[in-house]
């Protein structure tokens, strides 16, 4: 059985001060619940004191929401996996539609930062997920594959299991439409099955594919009651304490 795990992406939100008061707010909320994985990704500004203030805590752990592939370099205004473990940073969102759509990230760069990730012993959170016209294409399955194989090339089944999936449907992010529980499992259930024949049907059992897009308290039970739903990728919800927590808690 797989333990369900609910990350907040606060996407470019909070300064570091606004940042430190929602992390404390989180800490209190929850309180010392276990059971559930709880990850949050703030920007990059506030890793070092978000890590500060989850020293306090055993249950919540950090991630970033982007890295570069190369070590060091001259790669100016970029951060490294290096980098971001010695803030105790655990986990990296890889490959948001976001990246994808505004900063043309391709299945070939996030795949090598994939892999960079798994190097330095960061769990890579690997986004998938279809816009709505390859949707009513009916281009769906198609979509969430290439990516996903794309972003999984080379990956050794030894290290598969750190990897987390998100499958995030990109008219559901931000836009108040969530997949119905229905839709979701139906692509969640069809990524398991690509994991099994990627990595094996032990390895591929193992791994979470989290949901992302429009979950909130209100339409959480549905999603995670699915068998093929591990958890969450929240984005407007992670940016209110109360909201997050419940979430924590739907799956508890
Ligand atoms: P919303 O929860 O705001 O729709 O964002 C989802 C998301 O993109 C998380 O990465």
């Amino acid at each position: 059985t797989r333990k369900y795990l609910i990350a907040g992406n606060w996407k470019m939100n909070k300064t570091a001060a606004d940042a430190e008061e929602l992390i404390k707010s989180i800490v209190l909320e929850l309180g010392d619940k276990n059971g559930v994985g709880v990850v949050v990704c703030p920007p990059f500004t506030s890793l070092e004191s978000s890590a500060k203030v989850l020293s306090e805590v055993s249950n919540v752990q950090l991630g970033a929401q982007n890295m570069h592939a190369k070590p060091s370099g001259a790669y100016t205004g970029e951060i490294s996996a290096a980098m971001l473990r010695q803030l105790y940073v655990s986990h990296v969102i890889l490959g948001h539609s976001e990246r994808r759509e505004y900063f043309k990230e391709t299945d070939e760069e996030i795949n090598e930062k994939v892999l960079a990730a798994l190097e330095s012993n960061l769990k890579p959170i690997l986004c998938v997920g279809e816009k709505l016209d390859e949707r009513e294409a009916g281009n769906t399955l198609k979509v969430v594959e290439t990516q996903l194989l794309g972003g999984l090339v080379n990956i050794p089944t030894e290290k598969a299991e750190q990897v987390v999936i998100a499958y995030e449907p990109v008219w559901a992010i931000g836009t108040g439409k969530t997949a119905t529980p229905e839709m979701a499992q139906e692509v969640h259930g069809v990524i398991r099955v690509l994991l099994r024949d990627r990595f094996g049907k032990a390895t591929g059992d193992k791994i979470r594919i989290l949901y992302g897009g429009s979950m909130k308290p209100e339409n959480a039970d549905g999603l995670l009651a699915k068998p093929d739903i591990d958890g969450g990728l929240i984005g407007g919800a992670s940016l209110d304490a109360k909201s997050f927590v419940k979430l924590v808690e739907s799956a508890a």
